[in-house]
């Protein structure tokens, strides 16, 4: 029997917030049937209209509250919710440590399997906010004016921003100082229903500590007219800009950057620091977004690691070298392994400025040479893996279990890929010890997790 579904669109109906959902909507029931409701905390009661229905769940907005959580932070900025810039910000930081907390130990539970393996206390920062070290703002017209913003969450609709609460203040002014720069030269930026427009998205990083800032205009053509003046105007108008690069993105998808890469100004590079060693970070390198918390995910690593002299340790997904350049003091040799071949130009430049020669870099998919090395007989003491969301596939966990390391430390941005991983870990005689969640993202529900296998 094919089972109703309790509500349709634009009803209008009261629940109890029960849970949040993996990004953070809290989850209110009718007869089962859940709604997911943004800027709705469990303990709240709402009144919420139905915008969407599917099969198995509805999404709903607030219209007005019942009871109010105390997790509860007055003064919301609607937008920060409504594009996914922060849509934690509504909750208190103590209770979004908590509920990133909660989050993986029922992932570990439910997924991994794991009913004794302890979830401590989420580390989380001081200040959790302006943190971001990179923006990727998107460009489009709105009302015949060219705007910077975010798009709406599951949409293309841009929300005119200025501040973004949780990037770099530096970031959000050179933003702000570009925007009539762009107009005085007349710019056009990207219309992506009648593919005309040129100027489709500006990415900006920072060094947290150098604050060198790298600009790079992500265009649809080759060709931005008067482009010499427009990046002199922005270089005497924006402080600390050492770099500037064009990236050429003829293609019609949703991928930042794209393929072809130009210099327009200064470096290829910026530079910044993590642990005391100088890193160099082109514009297609992939670099830890906050910095200040990726020195705590860092230092987390390397002491559950508990690194010998003696050690062989092999970092993999190892991006610009960050992790294996920070602990190659400490032990006889590291050897980094990442898939992007500029993250590993760059990590090799890294090991030599600071004058580090104990590592060695290859590029590759870890998978592939992971065999390559298990062949050759490598035997490492530790291994570090650091994979992105999609975590790693089986015949890498088998061949780095074959390797037979002490320890293997397992650093995630995506706790149900973590677990699954774990599992397959334990079946092949890898048991984690403890997780410990590290807030690189605060604001948002993105949870980063460290926990070190052993046999
Ligand atoms: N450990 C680094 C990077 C972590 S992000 C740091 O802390 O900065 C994950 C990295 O894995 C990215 O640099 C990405 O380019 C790389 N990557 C993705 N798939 C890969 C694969 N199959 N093999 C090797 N590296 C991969």
């Amino acid at each position: 029997m094919k089972k109703e579904i309790p509500v349709t669109k634009n009803d209008k109906v009261w629940v109890v917030i029960e849970d949040l959902t993996h990004d953070g909507r809290g989850v209110g029931k009718v007869d089962y049937y859940p709604i997911f409701i943004e800027n709705a905390i469990p303990g709240e009661e709402v009144e919420v209209r139905v915008l969407k229905t599917t099969k198995k769940f509805a999404y709903g907005k607030v219209l007005q509250w019942k009871v109010k959580s105390e997790n509860r932070v007055e003064d919301v900025e609607s937008d920060w919710i409504r594009t996914g810039i922060a849509p934690l910000h509504h909750m208190t930081y103590d209770a979004q440590l908590q509920f990133k907390q909660n989050q993986v130990e029922k992932v570990i539970h439910r997924i991994g399997g794991f009913d004794s393996v302890e979830v401590k206390a989420t580390k989380g920062m001081e200040v959790p906010s302006k943190y971001r070290n990179k923006a990727q703002i998107p460009v489009r017209k709105l009302n015949d004016r060219l705007e910077f913003g975010f798009f709406r969450r599951n949409s293309h609709d841009l929300v005119p921003i200025e501040d973004f609460y949780i990037q770099e203040p530096e970031i959000d002014a050179a933003l702000i100082a570009i925007k009539p720069i762009l107009e005085r030269f007349n710019v056009k930026p990207y219309d992506e229903k009648n593919q005309t427009g040129n100027l489709k998205n500006i990415v900006i990083r920072k060094g947290h500590y150098t604050n060198q800032l790298m600009i790079v205009l992500v265009t649809k053509k080759k060709k931005i007219f008067k482009i010499g003046e427009i990046c002199k105007a922005i270089v005497e108008e924006v402080p600390n800009v050492s770099s500037m690069i064009q990236s050429i993105h003829t293609e019609n998808n949703n991928v930042i950057l794209g393929k072809e890469f130009v210099r327009l100004y200064g470096d290829e590079f910026i530079e910044d620091e993590l642990l005391g060693n100088t890193y160099q970070i082109s514009a297609k390198s992939f670099y830890q977004v906050n910095t200040k918390q990726a020195e705590c995910l860092y230092q987390e690593a390397i002491d559950r690691a508990e690194l010998k002299k003696t050690d062989v340790v092999i970092d993999a997904y190892c991006g610009i070298g960050t992790i294996g350049l920070s602990l190659a003091d400490k032990v006889s040799k590291v050897y980094g392994v990442e898939v992007v071949s500029d993250a590993i130009e760059d990590a090799k430049k890294n090991a030599e400025i600071n004058h580090i020669e104990n590592v060695e870099f290859e590029v590759g998919k870890a998978e592939y040479v992971f065999d390559k090395w298990l062949e050759e007989e490598m035997k490492p003491n530790v291994i570090i893996v650091d994979p992105p969301r999609k975590g790693l596939s089986e015949s890498f966990i088998e061949a780095s279990a074959k390797m037979n390391p002490e320890k293997i430390v397992y650093i995630s941005c995506d706790p149900a890929t973590f677990a699954r991983d774990l599992k397959l870990y334990a079946d092949l005689g890898y048991q984690p010890d403890y997780v410990q969640p590290i807030d690189m993202f605060p604001q948002t529900s993105h949870i980063e997790c460290v926990t070190v296998l052993k046999k």
